[in-house]
């Protein structure tokens, strides 16, 4: 199986190669095998990249909104009509299974085009401020060259939600996707320029924690949104203050899905599978800590067992497959050592704890990483396991008693991305949802992020906000102007 790229790089409308940057191996995570070979951007690759997008953004800024938006909603639909080959290469680069990308990875990056392509017309609009005979009006004007940095869980969508709003807002966007996943955004941007956008504008290049740092330094850059691990974000944003930039931080979590005695029993599992699972865990927003009230504590953990051991993993090419191999074998090595500390620290263990024996990938090496999805019970706050974010298939269920303390201990936590509350008493579900600290919550469902909505977190899971107008907010600054209508009346 290959995917092998024209090049590494798409840079002012075409794409770019300079073999003298590091080779970066794309890996099909459910066989092992090599399906791409690219090279990491070089010093020059960079500067390539940076001037070319701080060449062509005035006059992308200096187009209508109208005429903007035009060219992301063309975008929008060459990726619709492109949904099983893009979803095949996101397949590809991630091992989620192709069920799932079908439906979650290119459709929710168009989403985000046709969203921003059609509200921003609407979107950059000022105000009038009435000063007596004065008058002051402000602006909403883009900031110039925005850099993004993605995850590995997401890359189509990482690099529609970061190049939507930016593009929208009439900036030009440098994006560098993880290294673990570099296919995705180099279609996005040959797209992007099939629809019409002016060279220049969207620019993808490769590259890993040592490249970064090269685009977050640069002085013609004005923003970096991020969206990564909380220590990556402590070293993006440490940098970026060095130059005054704009951030944007999504980060990580450990998330409190809160799951109450008068909750729809299957619902509640349903969503706390989904906020576990998807993703083959790997999703930032996850409600990894699953408080179930101790009345329905044992219902809660025996439908959960059954039907988590029904889930299909296997060949993530194929369309029963519900769960699908880690991105990679580092991060399949660090979930099982999680699951080795839930062990020891004396979770009980109600499902999963290891690899698959029986899954064996579409070349039938075997060679995928995978793990099962597994369920710990009785897990108590200070494990480690409950603490610290896994990001795979791990779920860990606490048990309650009442309101009051579930939602200290779901608050206790340097994490603020998400939360999650199943209950029937409405009322409940607004009082505790208030209460708790996170950035995006959810009562009565889970993990559901359509582009209207705006995304993002608190404390240590970050800054800024992704999706709705709000996120237009963070890639464009005011301007604002004071208009003087009588003489000027100096003391001197
Ligand atoms: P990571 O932090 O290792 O890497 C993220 C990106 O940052 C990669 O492109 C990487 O090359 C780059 N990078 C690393 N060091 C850098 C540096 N010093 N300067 C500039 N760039 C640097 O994260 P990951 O392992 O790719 O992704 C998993 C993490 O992302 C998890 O913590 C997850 O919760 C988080 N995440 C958050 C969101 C969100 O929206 N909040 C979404 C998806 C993933």
């Amino acid at each position: 199986m290959k995917a092998q790229p024209i090049a590494s790089h798409f840079i002012d409308g075409e794409y770019v190669e300079d073999e003298d940057g590091a080779v970066i191996e794309s890996l099909y995570p459910a066989t092992g095998e090599v399906i791409a070979r690219l090279h990491a951007a070089t010093p020059a690759i960079i500067e390539k990249a940076i001037a070319a997008a701080k060449r062509a953004q005035p006059a992308w800024a200096a187009m209508s909104p109208t005429a903007r938006g035009r060219i992301l909603k063309r975008a929008a639909e060459i990726m619709r009509e492109r949904n099983r080959e893009l979803s095949e290469l996101e397949t590809l680069d991630t091992g989620k299974p192709i069920q799932e990308t079908i439906v979650a990875d290119p459709t929710s990056g168009a989403d985000s085009f046709e969203f921003f392509g059609g509200v921003i017309a609407a979107g950059m609009n000022g105000s009038y401020i009435p000063l007596g005979s004065d008058f002051a009006y402000t602006k909403r004007v883009p900031l110039g060259v925005c850099v993004g940095i993605g995850a590995w869980n997401y890359p189509q969508q990482i690099a529609c939600w970061k190049g939507a709003p930016a593009l929208a807002a009439g900036n030009a966007m440098v994006f560098k996707p993880s290294e673990n996943t570099p296919l995705g955004a180099l279609k996005i941007a040959e797209i992007l320029h099939e629809a019409g956008l002016p060279k220049g504008l969207y620019n993808v290049i490769q590259g890993d924690r040592n490249t970064g740092p090269l685009l977050v330094n640069h002085p013609d850059v004005a923003k970096v949104s991020l969206t990564g691990s909380v220590p990556t974000g402590r070293k993006v944003a440490a940098a970026a203050a060095g130059s005054l930039k704009h951030v944007t931080m999504e980060l990580g979590g450990k998330s409190p899905l809160i799951v109450f005695e008068d909750a729809d029993l299957e619902s509640a599992i349903g969503g706390a599978m989904l906020g576990n699972f998807y993703s083959t865990g790997q999703v930032c927003s996850n409600g990894t800590r699953v408080f179930v009230q101790r009345k329905i504590k044992d219902q809660f953990l025996s439908r959960l067992k059954e039907r988590t051991e029904k889930i299909i993993i296997g060949d993530p090419m194929d369309e029963a497959t519900q769960l699908g191999p880690m991105v990679s074998f580092d991060q399949r090595q660090k979930v099982l050592s999680y699951i080795d500390k839930g062990k020891a620290e004396g979770a009980t263990l109600i499902t999963g704890g290891g690899i698959p024996n029986h899954v064996t990938s579409n070349n039938g090496s075997g060679e995928g990483y995978y793990v099962q999805p597994t369920v710990f019970a009785d897990v108590t706050d200070d494990m480690v396991i409950a603490r610290e974010e896994i990001f795979g298939p791990v779920m860990c269920v606490l048990d309650f008693d009442d309101e009051a303390e579930v939602i200290a201990r779901a608050n206790a936590t340097e994490f603020g991305l998400s939360a999650g509350v199943f209950t029937a008493d409405l009322s409940r579900g607004h009082r505790v949802v208030d209460q708790l600290e996170a950035g995006t919550l959810w009562i009565n469902t889970y993990n559901l992020c359509p582009v209207e909505i705006p995304f993002g977190g608190s404390k240590q899971s970050g800054f800024g906000r992704e999706n709705s107008l709000a996120a237009l907010e963070h890639y464009s600054e005011l301007k604002t102007v004071y208009v003087g209508m009588g003489k000027v009346e100096a003391p001197y």
